[in-house]
């Protein structure tokens, strides 16, 4: 039995370009996605860093066009990863924020805050946008909200898993279980209930977003579910497809005016901002126009374009996205007959004819697509963590099976990958395995630990290693008990033991693999209550120096009207001009102005204002 949390819990969809947060409503019986502020479902994964302040999701890639360098995003394509990853030196280039390697190779990422160079790692930049979710809940639900559930793509490795577990708690969130995303969606169809009439249920979730594409195969059974294959294309999805509007209209541009606006980041800007309003809108409509007004050298672009001519442009790129599916399928060993179920995740997954293609595919079958794709996966976390807390009645009673990718073992003897524990095992698992030493006397021995399919295992994924000292003098082949155990987030410890001398030693954090260590994590905490506190004073700043504009302007009009400086005697006029006079110079040199100072004088011009008004009557 799992252990329960107390207090209401939500469940977070940290995405590479949008998030997305619910809660399960236990006497609505359904969970519920939670809108931000500006009253959108889903929140940009955006840090905007500036002058004055920092800011989070919709007002930092609102302002992301005039301040690229310091507007961090992708931060999901960063984390638990290395700087020396080829994933990380390609998306660098892609960038207009620095990014630069740190210690022990972490990729740290370099921006400009307050007029200072500030390093961050990926975890707190998540953590930033963890925080930012919470206070949408929080905002909701009018209480604290301390536990959440995140999700995570299935391909993530034990290093992606744990840095976006630190990501969490630099965040003070307690995160009760990272879950796979394909799961969370199909939890949140409810795909576990029809196993109940048919036993067996193969489910195929196709996950089309803004800059990635994943695919997943997951097999429910009696409430148990595991991922069978998983595939994808980390840089394909809806960018691509306003990436190639753009083209085109600069096209249609040319060659009506014989201007070239591709070397005019601002025009192409302005364009692409539009192309994705106008392939939005041809989800629902057959035709749509576009208008950019002085688009280039003061000349519009006023233009339509199709449905047709849409797909016509993208058709290599949703046929590469077929070709994935396949793949998948092929992966699993599974006929697409198999497939029971077909669920539609990501905005991109609206596009109809992303849809006809799959349906065909899968010989007509009925798609999942009733329950928003950009918010499904977040309401699945949002049932397997109400599932987590204590007191809900009326949430589906589910058991979480994951399995682990990619196999996992150590390096022996002549580069050989001995698999401990293989790819599909169901998690959480524990499986120990006695080696022997290879010469006589040794007294330590070095394991190394990998994942990954191949035969040698430097051609695999290198986890971590470390070594296992005071071994007794014997003969070589003495005996050593190695174990990988894996919790149910998908964490793995592995550990050896000689059991002549007791000597012990384990790897609880893969350093090598990025993993933030506990004292940094509370230095992060530390400083995450930093950026909260100057965050706060930068709005309350802001605030006062509002009502103090709002003020001054009360009170000019207030004395414009009926010539009240006649009314008033003149050391009262002296005082609401030497008032005044500080006002504006407050105002003016609004750096300097302190909150404290703001205030006071607010108050000051204020009661004023209240004796021109009470003199004005
Ligand atoms: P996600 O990251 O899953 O939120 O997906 C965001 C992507 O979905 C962006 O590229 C959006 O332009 C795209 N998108 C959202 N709504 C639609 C729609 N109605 N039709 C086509 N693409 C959409």
């Amino acid at each position: 039995m799992a252990k329960k949390y107390e207090g209401r819990a939500v469940g977070i969809d940290l995405g590479t370009t949008y998030s997305c947060i619910a809660v399960w409503l236990d006497q609505q019986n359904r969970a519920e996605i939670i809108h931000n502020e500006q009253g959108n479902r889903t929140t940009p994964s955006f840090v905007a860093f500036t002058n004055d302040q920092r800011l989070i999701g919709d007002a930092a890639k609102n302002q992301a066009a005039t301040n690229p360098e310091n507007t961090v995003f992708d931060a999901k394509r960063l984390i638990g990863r290395k700087f020396s990853d080829s994933n990380v030196q390609n998306d660098k280039i892609l960038w207009p924020f620095k990014v630069i390697s740190g210690v022990n190779d972490k990729p740290m990422i370099s921006v400009k805050y307050k007029g200072q160079e500030k390093l961050l790692c990926a975890e707190e930049i998540s953590s930033m946008i963890l925080t930012k979710m919470r206070e949408i809940a929080e905002a909701f639900l009018e209480f604290p909200v301390k536990n959440a559930v995140i999700t995570v793509p299935a391909y993530f490795n034990d290093s992606q898993r744990k840095a976006t577990m630190d990501a969490g708690a630099i965040a003070g969130l307690n995160v009760m279980r990272i879950i796979n995303e394909p799961t969370a969606a199909a939890i949140a169809y409810g795909l576990d209930e029809r196993t109940k009439r048919v036993g067996e249920r193969n489910v195929f979730i196709f996950d089309l977003g803004g800059g990635t594409f994943d695919v997943s195969l997951l097999t429910i059974n009696d409430k148990v579910f595991q991922v069978k294959a998983t595939g994808g294309n980390t840089h394909l999805g809806g960018e691509d497809f306003d990436h190639r509007m753009v083209n085109y209209f600069a096209q249609v541009f040319k060659k009506k005016n014989k201007v070239d606006i591709t070397g005019n980041s601002r025009a192409l800007r302005r364009l692409r901002t539009a192309c994705e309003r106008a392939k939005r809108t041809l989800s629902f409509a057959v035709v749509t126009t576009i208008e950019v007004d002085s688009l280039y050298e003061g000349i519009d672009l006023f233009s339509s374009i199709t449905r047709a001519k849409f797909e016509e442009i993208n058709m290599d790129l949703f046929n590469q996205c077929l070709k994935t599916v396949e793949s998948c399928l092929i992966d699993a060993k599974m006929d697409k007959r198999y497939i029971h179920d077909v669920v539609l995740v990501g905005g991109s997954s609206r596009i109809p004819k992303v849809q006809q293609l799959l349906q065909d595919f899968f010989a007509g079958k009925d798609l999942c697509k009733v329950i928003n794709p950009d918010e499904a996966v977040a309401y699945g976390a949002a049932v397997q963590a109400a599932l987590l807390s204590e007191g809900f009645k009326n949430v589906p009673n589910l058991v979480l099976q994951d399995v682990v990718p990619l196999s996992l073992g150590i390096e022996n003897e002549g580069d050989i990958m001995d698999v401990v524990i293989s790819r599909n095992t169901n998690i959480p698992v524990k499986k120990t395995k006695v080696y022997s030493t290879v010469f006589d006397n040794q007294l330590s021995a070095s394991i190394v630990v990998y994942e990954g399919e191949r035969a040698r295992a430097s051609d695999n994924n290198l986890l971590g290693s470390f070594n296992l000292s005071g071994l007794p003098c014997a003969p070589r082949g003495h005996p050593l008990e190695v174990c990988f155990a894996i919790d149910e987030n998908g964490i793995l410890i592995v550990s050896a033991y000689e059991k002549s001398t007791g000597s012990k030693n384990q790897i609880t954090k893969t350093n090598e693999k990025g993993r933030l260590p506990s004292n940094e994590i509370k230095v992060m905490i530390s400083e995450a209550e930093n950026y909260r506190t100057a965050d706060e004073n930068f709005l309350k700043k802001a605030n006062a120096m509002n009502a103090l504009d709002y003020c001054v302007y009360k009170m000019k009009k207030a004395l414009e009207k009926n010539d009240m400086k006649l009314k008033l005697s003149s050391q009262e006029n002296e005082k609401i001009n030497s008032a005044m006079t500080k006002a504006t110079y407050l105002l003016d040199n609004d750096k300097q102005s302190e909150i404290g100072v703001l205030e006071n004088h607010l108050n000051e011009l204020e009661s004023l204002l209240q004796l021109v008004i009470g003199k004005s009557v």
